[in-house]
């Protein structure tokens, strides 16, 4: 065998193999490398664990024991229990999973379990775990042993076919000679400064911690290696979108801004008129605008948006609004065209609807300058749309746009101002390592006097009463969003409870048109049934989760969302986003097993913002066992709010890093580009000269 190197490809690391590297992939894990940042997402010792006899109803904990019985029981009510019986040196304690009949083929007598979960009484204590990962095998007694003799042991994440032990043993085996290839391209002064262990230190602290203070402190130098590497992408990406674009500034001429300002029957919020201000400064200034505006749905970012466009078209230049789907444009088109009216303009809409001819001729009129406001489908930049002299590109919701793809879309030619626009609000940690080459301006407060969405909890017993509301309402004109969640594991049954459920309502409700929609329609079956809901020829549409994002169903004030225990946070409130964008105060109701403190919680705000942190907080916490989402795809080791401190310091220090030396190309640089560019392969291209 070849000697080991960082670069290698896992599966020739002896133990390895084709399959093994094979669900190494699915982890995320390519190259030996890859291996070496594969971290615990736990450790357990004696002190992190609740003895079996000590968990208390009521209580959450983690516990290891020995499977001693096990089995499958029926209940009265047709669900098969899995259940197994734990012994430690403390005492016994039952685990049951409902519904959850086939662990009995996973799970065995005499393997070392860790779970984790609420304690609740029945017949007896009982602990329902969220999660579990078999330790040891009934053969294998190594591990109770070492934790017995007061060691911490390391929990890897796992995947089918390779087993949390199995990696455990890869990384101890090899630790010591990976560990000999490392070097550390961060300058000692700033590692010194930051207080932070060198990377070999920090790699043998998380993988062989003699104490857990030692663990996460390796873990933090790993992690601002991390968001260094991120920020320096983010960074690059900066200053090739805000490279100047040679002396062209928007000058401030009052003109159409001001006719629509004085034009709406409303004022503008002090949010609303702070990011028009930092637009404003933007667009005036020779750098180029790269600039985000956050802010939920309804916080009026249309308006905002649409200024901008004036100011660009008061100097003679076009501005174009683009939409991730043609309904979506064809939405903008319409708000526009209201918007406009007064002030005696048209948008310009270029829609996939329009035939070959008319498409040619809105092209025309794009290529003359004649069409000054277009709105279109993305496709509107990828397709070679000829525009006579774009000032300013509007773009809403992209969410699928990556950093370097941002980069790509600024940095051609005489590329316009750019304004992106997304009505999903995110902390501040979030922000800035997604959209950190962006400026941001965000709208917190709603305009006064627009309707509100109240949003109530109701358990299985208000069930009937909860529906009746929705017959009565419909029949009196209301239209009602019925959502069932569906979530991949189980995507064929929740789609049968969609299909059986909009069937019930048919046979119960013969008096109301109830309509179904869910993910496998065609696009434009999907569309179609939309467009039938928003012309008010359906009552009830029964959704899956495909209506989180989409058009303005002025008509709809009414949600049900069944189990929405389910759902995350933030998706519940994206959902609820659907209603309350007409005229009258709008109800969503939260049909829960029971009552349920997070669903309160989301029931008493309306702020997108706080939203999104309890929903960051609740992935952390969800983290207890691993299966981690950390919020953020890019981010792996990094976890918030607790690292925010080193998020600063890494933004700062790769600023300074790039003011220095734009490209890394100097010698002390390289280490630092070479692993940004490992962990960021795409990003190559922002590292491109000329
Ligand atoms: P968003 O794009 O953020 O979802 P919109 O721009 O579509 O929000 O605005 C939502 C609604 O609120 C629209 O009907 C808009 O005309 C109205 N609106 C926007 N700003 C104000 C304001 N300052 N006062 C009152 N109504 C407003
Ligand atoms: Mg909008």
């Amino acid at each position: 065998m070849a000697p080991v190197r960082l670069d290698m490809p896992i599966k020739f690391l002896k133990g390895v193999g084709e399959k093994r590297a094979e669900a190494f992939g699915l982890l995320g894990v390519r190259t030996v490398h890859d291996l070496l940042l594969h971290l615990p997402f736990r450790y357990l010792d004696a002190s992190s664990l609740t003895p079996l006899a000590k968990a208390e109803v009521g209580s959450e904990v983690a516990c290891l024991g020995r499977v001693v019985t096990k089995g499958v029981l029926p209940t009265r009510r047709g669900l098969r229990i899995f259940h197994a019986v734990l012994r430690d040196a403390s005492g016994l304690l039952e685990c049951v999973w409902p519904g959850q009949a086939f662990l009995d083929r996973t799970i065995h007598v005499g393997q070392t379990l860790l779970v984790a979960g609420p304690v609740r009484f029945y017949h007896g204590r009982q602990l329902a775990p969220r999660e579990y990962v078999v330790l040891a095998e009934p053969d294998a007694d190594e591990d109770s042993a070492a934790m017995d003799r007061g060691q911490i042991m390391p929990v890897y994440p796992a995947t089918k076919g390779l087993s949390h032990r199995l990696i455990r043993s890869l990384i101890s085996r090899h630790l010591d000679s990976i560990l000999a290839l490392v070097s550390d391209p961060l300058p000692a002064s700033t590692r010194e400064a930051l207080g932070l262990p060198t990377v070999s230190e920090a790699l043998q602290a998380v993988h062989r911690p003699v104490r857990l203070a030692d663990a996460e402190r390796g873990r933090r130098r790993l992690a601002f290696d991390e968001l260094v590497d991120l920020q320096v992408m983010l960074g690059r990406a900066r200053l090739l979108a805000k490279a100047s674009r040679g002396g062209i500034g928007f000058q401030i001429r009052k003109q159409l801004t001001t006719s629509l300002k004085e034009a709406l029957p409303w004022d503008l919020t002090g949010d609303q008129r702070r990011a028009l201000r930092e637009i404003t400064a933007d667009m005036t200034s020779t750098e180029r605008m790269h600039r985000l505006l956050m802010g939920d749905v309804g916080t009026g970012k249309t308006v905002v948006a649409l200024f901008g466009m004036l100011l660009a078209l008061e100097n003679g230049y076009q501005a174009a609004l683009m939409a991730p789907t043609e309904l979506l444009a064809e939405q903008h088109g319409a708000t526009l065209r209201g918007l406009l009216a007064p002030l005696a303009l048209e948008p310009e809409l270029l829609l996939g609807r329009l035939t070959a001819s008319e498409k040619e001729a809105v092209r025309q009129r794009i290529g003359s300058g004649e069409a000054r406001i277009v709105v279109g489908t993305h496709a509107l930049f990828q397709q070679k749309v000829e525009f006579h002299r774009l000032g300013l590109a509007v773009i809403d919701e992209q969410h699928r746009f990556g950093v370097e793809q941002r980069a790509a879309l600024v940095a051609k030619g005489d590329a316009p101002d750019v304004l992106l626009l997304t009505a999903t609000p995110i902390p501040r940690s979030l922000a800035l390592t997604r959209y950190g080459d962006l400026d941001m301006s965000v709208l917190r407060e709603r305009p006064p006097g627009r309707p509100v969405v109240r949003t109530a909890v109701r358990g299985p017993r208000q069930r009937t009463k909860v529906f009746e509301f929705v017959r009565e309402a419909c029949l009196g004109g209301r239209q009602a969003f019925v959502v069932l969640p569906l979530i991949e594991e189980s995507e064929k049954a929740d789609l049968r409870a969609a299909k059986v459920l909009a069937e019930q309502l048919r046979e119960q409700w013969p008096d109301l048109n109830v309509g179904l929609v869910h993910g496998q329609l065609k696009t434009e079956e999907r569309d179609r049934v939309m467009l039938s809901f928003r012309r008010g020829e359906i009552d009830v549409l029964v959704a899956t989760t495909v209506i989180e994002v989409g058009i303005d169903i002025p008509g709809a004030s009414i949600m049900v969302i069944d189990h929405p225990e389910r759902f995350g946070l933030a998706q519940l409130h994206q959902l609820r986003g659907r209603i309350g964008r007409g005229t009258e105060e709008s109800h969503c109701i939260l049909l829960a097993p029971g009552p349920i403190p997070r669903l309160k919680a989301f029931a008493a705000t309306t702020d997108g913002f706080k939203i999104a942190e309890l929903d960051l907080e609740e992935r952390r916490q969800g983290d207890l066992l691993g299966h981690r989402q950390s919020g953020d795809a890019e981010l792996r080791i990094a976890r918030f709010p607790g690292d925010t401190d080193l998020l600063q310091s890494a933004r700062e220090f790769a600023r300074a890093l790039l003011a220095e030396d734009p490209l890394l190309v100097r010698k002390a640089h390289r280490g630092l580009r070479d692993r940004a560019l490992a962990r960021h392969p795409r990003g190559e291209v922002l590292f491109r000269t000329g």
